[in-house]
């Protein structure tokens, strides 16, 4: 997975809150092969009981797309 220069943040498809993903954090947490890939953890909000999608872009002018379309390119 290419890291450098990339956008990554969590979306809850119900209350529609975007949430920053570090990435540093995450790693150092689940170590270096822990993937993203089909997660869906739930959302930060207490009150909701949505799951979020990671969405990903390559840099500052790209486009957010979902991190399964994202890999698959
Ligand atoms: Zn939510």
């Amino acid at each position: 997975m290419r890291l450098n220069g990339v956008n990554i943040k969590a979306h809850c498809e119900k209350c529609r809150n975007s949430f920053r993903v570090d990435l540093v954090a995450l790693i150092m947490v689940k170590g270096p092969d822990y993937s993203l890939i089909g997660q869906h953890p739930p959302c930060r909000i207490i009150d909701c009981q949505g799951r979020c999608s990671f969405l990903v872009s390559a840099g500052k002018n790209t486009p957010m797309i979902t991190l399964d379309r994202w890999e698959s390119e």
